[in-house]
């Protein structure tokens, strides 16, 4: 089969590029969407249906198209939601918002670009000339195709611990991936639970487990027992951070944003005024500069930077205060099995001791994982055959200021784009919608231009 153009992907990326497509490309040109997952252009993150897993960006700035920024408001009071510019929606809401746009652009037919969806996962995605490119699937298909997009997320992160730290028999009561929201259904309203992680996914299951009924001890443990910060409710307009001019040590940039907060600005405004300029900041900082902040800053760089709804930080408020939730700091070394439930032993934050806690289920809530080729049989495909290289900071997969990927002999794959949170590595703020839908859009413009075909 042969296509101008395949994305592969099911998650929002995915849905992104092809809204793009079909609106730049002409009604001629012919699209294949590769998709594992039946939810397409929900992803993980837009699937759930618990009114509690709220979006963590303003409805105002969470528009699939940059040019038209109300999109998701006017879609939103078009459905009777009572939601305003600076208000969190259901994610749930997001993922029909999605489903709708697309569908709508599906149903000009004859003036669009032409859309097969096909259900199935990409295995390899060979270069068979100068110009075309061979994407397998794992149903045994081929497509030829001139452009391809990879959007193919990051898969949950694995357990913080070695395998050999896990004692076999305590597996039952470990949740892997609890994107696979049905472990839910297995937690006995008593139960102990810890969770591993203290970030954003370990508040969507706090809160999906009380959703269902859980009334029993909640435990949260991670290295440094940081719980994310919630939005204002009163939201503050963003502060420009004028930043020094010359000077681009990470330290001269924290202490100029300490200073800005210590002359008064509200740190949450200091963060949001960041936020267009930080893949320029990230990009001039050097290789050592960068490590540095994964190493020291990205703990605090991720509590106050991906912030909670402000209902969704009451709710955990309150769940601290009234101890159901335990908050604790510390470095996890073993899972052993006990009679009842499981322990885990781990090193207490800046001490020594070794601290044990008993509980019946252990859920890893460590988030996404950040070097993002573990999870994909076809980025181990294309890496065994030098077909991309790693991030060298374990940030995704290496492409360059336009997307495209650059192989292991450093060759850039002109018809090879890849969007999304594998991408960090060039642009670091590229895991949410404000940020990959201009990505998707100037993906889409530049295959647009190199295809040579007229926009629509
Ligand atoms: C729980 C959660 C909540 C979030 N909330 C927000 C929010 O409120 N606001 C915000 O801006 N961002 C949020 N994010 C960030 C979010 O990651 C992005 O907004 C966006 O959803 C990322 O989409 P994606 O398509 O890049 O990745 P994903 O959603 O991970 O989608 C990737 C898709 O590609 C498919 N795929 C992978 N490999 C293949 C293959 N070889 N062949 C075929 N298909 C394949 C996968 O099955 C998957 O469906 C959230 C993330 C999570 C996890």
């Amino acid at each position: 089969m042969k296509y101008d153009v395949a994305v592969v992907g099911a998650g929002f990326s995915a849905i992104a590029v092809t809204i793009n497509l079909m609106r730049q490309l002409p009604a001629s040109a012919r699209i294949a969407v590769v998709g594992d997952d039946p939810g397409f252009g929900r992803g993980t993150a837009y699937r759930s249906e618990f009114h509690l897993h709220r979006l963590n960006v303003p409805a105002a700035r969470m528009s699939i198209d940059p040019e038209a920024p109300d999109d998701f408001l006017t879609w939103l009071h078009d459905h009777d939601r009572a939601i305003g510019g600076h208000d969190f929606a259901p994610r749930s809401d997001f993922g029909l918002y999605l489903r709708d746009r697309l569908a709508a652009l599906l149903r000009e037919r004859d003036s669009r670009a032409k859309v097969d969806f096909i259900k199935a996962k990409a295995v390899g995605c060979l270069d068979i000339g100068p110009e075309t490119t061979l994407i397998r699937l794992d149903n045994g298909d081929g497509l030829a195709v001139k452009a391809t997009v990879l959007c193919l997320g990051v898969g949950a992160a694995p357990l913080p611990l070695p395998g050999d730290a896990i004692a076999p028999s305590t597996r039952a009561a470990i949740v892997e991936n609890p994107w696979r929201l049905s472990w839910l259904s297995k937690v006995g309203r008593h139960d102990r639970v810890c969770m591993l992680g203290s970030g954003l996914t370990m508040v969507d299951q706090v809160l999906a487990l009380r959703a269902t009924g859980h009334r029993g001890q909640i435990h949260v443990l991670s290295r440094r027992g940081l719980l994310p910060h919630a939005h204002e409710v009163h939201h503050a307009a963003a502060v420009p951070p004028d930043l020094p001019h010359g000077d681009r040590r990470l330290s001269a940039l924290l202490a100029h944003l300490r200073r800005k907060v210590r002359e008064g600005a509200p740190w949450r405004a200091v963060m949001d005024g960041l936020r267009p300029h930080t893949q320029r900041l990230w990009q001039e900082l050097d290789e050592a500069q960068k490590a540095r902040f994964l190493r020291h800053g990205l703990a605090w760089w991720t509590v106050h930077r991906h912030r909670l709804a402000p209902d969704v930080g009451e709710s955990l408020k309150e769940l601290v205060a009234q101890q159901k939730i335990c908050v604790h700091a510390g470095y996890l070394n073993r899972i052993e099995a006990t009679d009842p439930g499981v322990t885990l032993s781990y090193r207490k934050r800046a001490t020594s001791t070794i601290e044990r806690l008993t509980v019946d289920w252990v859920v890893n809530c460590t988030g996404m994982e950040r070097a993002g080729i573990r999870h994909s049989p076809l980025l181990q495909a294309m890496a065994g055959r030098g077909q991309l290289q790693g991030d060298p900071l374990g940030l995704g997969i290496v492409v360059n200021g336009q997307s495209q990927l650059i192989a292991r002999n450093g060759e850039t794959h002109r018809h090879i784009y890849v969007v999304g949170a594998l991408t960090a590595g060039r642009f670091w703020e590229i895991t949410a919608v404000p940020d990959i839908r201009v990505q998707a859009h100037a993906v889409a413009r530049d295959i647009c231009g190199a295809l040579e075909m007229a926009p629509a």
